[in-house]
């Protein structure tokens, strides 16, 4: 059990809220969901599914100018494609009228006052966490003037920036956020839902509690940075004497090699550094699903990594470990060659087939079996030959054998090579009592290596990636540095590899593991001309 668990259930054992839980997922639709994201996902729509409650999704649009409703419509994709529902959509637009009403209503009690101080003028007034700061010169003027600048703020009648509305909070409070925070500004941006109707816009800490005591979230969790914003978000409560939710505190989830910030991720995106916010070594939700990433994993990482109250690290190879074991359960098992050279079996029969049996899944009886081709000419992975073999090289060199995965032991004899020197036909013999099953088949040998007929492939574009940042600490640039100066150049790799023939794009399966190389996802890129493959991840560490 967690620490909000705990807190939750205390709550429940006192009847609280009437021993109601709801939740809420409120994020600010200005770029794609990423893990950092799915976390939060899974942590507010679990706890409303383990304690028989409620979650909300809240779209936090007070930012007009950097909102956009294809973030929306990404976010809720995201959100189903995890698993979850949310109970009912909301948006924080939704409370403007609400919100305005409260502003006067704490205008009229004196709570709030508008102020023409430039920003400059207010961050300096602000001063420093060890002394009290400046009261604004504005600060005491009337209530009527008050609510007759706001009603024109609101009108449209003053330029951008040249007012604001404030909470008169404590000036003196060692919290610089409870420094007469800013609860209104003038900006003329039309908005992705209202329009032109707004030109002030109300902050975060103004619109956030308040939004969640509008739709009766019990629990308002959120990020360690906002711990500092809890007073704040207590102190409108109580002002405006409204229903109460608690605000608790999490660790974000930091994943080394991994920028989780949207304004960064948006920056890849549009100086094209990845092919856009799902290219598939993108950290969000979209990218990952473009990669073969299951929701499993993802929610199984968000368990794994647990909830704490003090920011850590994670290693991105955690996340690389639940993917495998999770797709290690699911993926169909096929052969594929992504770097073909030829082997050719010269005591085969010339004309001969055989159909051999392959197993799909050998994790799931119920994935069945398929037949595949064994025949004269065959296709093996390059790497899985070397002439110069040291002792440590197990796979196929001259004189040596290797068994051929479902099929026979082979024991290289010759090679081909073109003008340039490279290697185009690889010569062997067969012993054909060795066939896989076969009694007399136990003869070891050091390795088994995969391969596929010529007669039974079909060429595949192959996407192999590494991870997007050569540093762990992206973020952690060095001096005169930014996060754009790790991005790894060799991050993608195009390989034009040869698969199964009975992959199409209409039959193709959610997930493969292409025997022996990792596993791998058909990309949307594929047509059926051509079919294009992603790396999901390799099969170990
Ligand atoms: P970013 O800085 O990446 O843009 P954000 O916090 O501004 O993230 P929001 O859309 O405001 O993004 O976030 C929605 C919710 O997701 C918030 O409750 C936020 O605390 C949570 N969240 C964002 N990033 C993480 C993270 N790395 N780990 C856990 N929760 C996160
Ligand atoms: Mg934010």
């Amino acid at each position: 059990m967690n620490f909000i668990e705990e807190i939750i259930e205390e709550d429940l054992k006192n009847g609280k809220n009437c021993a109601r839980v709801h939740t809420r997922f409120p994020p600010e639709p200005n770029g794609y969901l990423h893990i950092g994201h799915a976390k939060s996902i899974c942590l507010n729509f679990g706890l409303a599914k383990k304690y028989n409650g409620l979650c909300n999704l809240r779209f936090d649009d007070t930012n007009p100018t950097k909102e956009d409703v294809e973030y929306v419509d990404s976010i809720k994709e995201d959100i189903q494609w995890l698993g979850f529902q949310w109970t009912s959509e909301h948006y924080a637009s939704d409370y403007f009228e609400q919100l305005y009403a409260w502003a006067e209503w704490m205008i009229e009690r004196g709570l709030a006052y508008v102020d023409d101080s430039t920003q400059e003028e207010i961050s300096c007034e602000r001063g420093v966490p060890t002394q009290p700061g400046i009261e604004s010169k504005y600060r005491n003027r009337s209530v009527e003037e008050n609510l007759d600048l706001f009603r024109r703020m609101r009108a449209g009648e003053f330029l951008e920036g040249s007012r604001v509305l404030r909470a008169k909070a404590d000036m003196a409070s060692p919290n610089m956020h409870m420094r007469d925070p800013i609860m209104y500004r003038i900006l003329f941006a039309e908005h992705h839902r209202t329009g032109n109707k707004w030109c002030i816009y109300p902050m975060y800490d103004y619109a956030h509690g308040q939004s969640d005591s509008i739709e009766g979230i019990t629990h308002s969790l959120c990020t360690l940075e906002f711990e500092i914003h809890r007073p704040l978000y207590d102190w409108f409560c109580k002002v405006l004497e409204i229903y109460h939710p608690q605000q608790i505190e999490f660790a974000r989830l930091n994943l080394n090699y991994t920028i989780m910030s949207k304004r960064k991720l948006l920056q890849l995106v549009e100086e094209k550094y990845v092919m856009g916010w799902d290219d598939p070594r993108m950290p969000t939700i979209s990218g990952l699903r473009r990669r073969g990433y299951s929701p499993e994993a993802i929610r199984n990482f968000s368990e794994t990594i647990g909830i704490a109250k003090r920011e850590n690290v994670i290693d991105v190879s955690l996340l690389e470990f639940c993917v495998r074991e999770h797709l290690n359960k699911v993926a169909i098992r096929t052969m594929a060659v992504l770097d073909p050279v030829k082997l050719i079996i010269d005591n085969y029969p010339e004309s001969e087939t055989e159909m051999l049996q392959a197993i799909n899944n050998p994790e799931d009886p119920e994935a069945g079996v398929r037949e595949i081709p064994f025949g004269k000419v065959l296709y093996i992975e390059r790497a899985d030959f070397k002439e110069d073999a040291d002792k440590n090289f197990f796979r196929l060199t001259i004189d040596r054998e290797v068994r051929l995965k479902y099929a026979y032991i082979i024991k290289c004899t010759h090679v081909v090579k073109d003008d340039s020197g490279n290697i185009t036909e690889i010569h062997c013999t067969y012993d054909p009592e060795t066939k896989s099953g076969m009694a007399q088949s136990n003869r070891k040998v050091k390795a088994t290596i995969h391969w596929i007929s010529e007669n039974y492939t079909q060429p595949a574009e192959i996407r192999l990636f590494e991870r997007l940042f050569t540093v762990p600490e992206p973020d952690n640039a060095e001096e005169g540095k930014t996060f754009l100066d790790y991005v790894n150049p060799n991050s993608l790799t195009v390989a034009h590899g040869l698969i199964e023939r009975g992959i199409t794009k209409e039959n193709a399966a959610k997930y493969y593991q292409f025997e022996r190389t990792g596993y791998f996802c058909m990309d949307k890129d594929a047509t059926d001309n051509k079919l294009v493959f992603n790396k999901t991840v390799g099969l170990k560490q």
